[in-house]
């Protein structure tokens, strides 16, 4: 039985009944509209943690002017009775005027890591994500965090969060699950029109294409790039916004390649936008 608390004074009592009890817990932050990526974690999860507990909560905060947070996929019966079968504990599905009972003038900020990458097109969007997950930290008290590969940046900044303001959580990254032809699952891809998705491919072939000829032995990062931006813009409706080969860590654009590297690719497609990654290096 899954138990769904909607209210952070309900779910704090649940974490302290299952923490006396004992019971160690590991928790999952999303925004619903679950697909086998979420579902993937959650079953991580169970397997390190006695509870699970996942948070479905769309949040304003790190959305922009002109984003999609209004017309974000929300299915709420949906996910639960997708939890039900995966046997989470507890959901919690707080409304904003829960999360936000007053307008949120504290926030956590990231610094450069949140300027990279996505940092551009998305001001202000990892100050959201980073606030928010500090937030449920603290409600939710988990022993394990559960994130996906699938969005790098994010993990990144957020495994620099819990080590640098000390919140006492161990942070797991799971594998990027896939659609059979390569492409990341995610709750936007619903969002693209059979043509889109179909050439939403390039992508992850984008991706494969940077690995291998990095696995082959090229160390010259900006040709890879360039590579890869050919690629891209060869598909029809296909904008590039970057496709970039950086430090797994810093993020910061790498010439030569010597260890592993973060590949990483946002593209649009109309008004949806998608990103992907791969890890990649000689020997990878
Ligand atoms: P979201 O609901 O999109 O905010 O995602 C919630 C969590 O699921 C985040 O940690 C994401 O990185 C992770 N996630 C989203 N898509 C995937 C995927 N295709 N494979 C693995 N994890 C994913």
């Amino acid at each position: 039985m899954t138990v769904v608390l909607d209210t952070i004074r309900a779910t704090r009592r649940w974490v302290r009944t299952e923490r006396s009890a004992g019971k160690s817990l590991g928790f999952v932050p999303t925004m619903g509209a679950f697909h086998e990526g979420h579902l993937s974690l959650i079953r991580r999860a169970g397997q390190q943690c006695d509870r699970v507990v996942v948070s479905v909560f769309v949040n304003p905060l790190q959305f922009g002017e002109g984003e999609d947070f209004d017309r974000y996929p929300r299915d709420f019966s949906r996910d639960l009775k997708l939890a039900e079968h995966e046997e989470v504990d507890a959901l919690f599905h707080p409304a904003v005027e829960e999360m936000y009972a007053a307008p949120q003038g504290i926030t956590i900020q990231v610094g450069k890591l949140g300027d990279l990458l996505c940092g551009p097109a998305r001001p202000g969007h990892f100050a959201g994500v980073a606030t928010v997950v500090a937030k449920l930290l603290n409600i939710v008290q988990p022993d394990r965090i559960f994130f996906g590969q699938k969005d790098a940046q994010q993990a990144v900044i957020i495994e620099r969060m819990i080590a640098e303001l000390g919140f006492p959580v161990q942070m797991e990254v799971c594998p990027t699950m896939r659609e059979a032809d390569g492409l990341a699952m995610s709750s936007r891809n619903a969002y693209l029109s059979a043509e889109e998705r179909a050439n939403a491919t390039v992508l992850y072939r984008s991706l494969c294409h940077a690995a291998t000829r990095i696995r082959s032995g090229e160390r010259d990062a900006p040709r890879i790039e360039r590579e890869m931006r050919e690629m891209i813009g060869a598909v029809p409706g296909a904008a590039l916004d970057y496709a970039s080969v950086v430090d797994r860590r810093s993020l910061e654009s790498v010439k030569e390649i010597v260890g592993e590297v973060l590949v990483a690719v946002a593209v649009r497609f109309g008004k949806t936008r998608l990103i992907d990654n791969v890890i990649a290096g000689p020997g990878k």
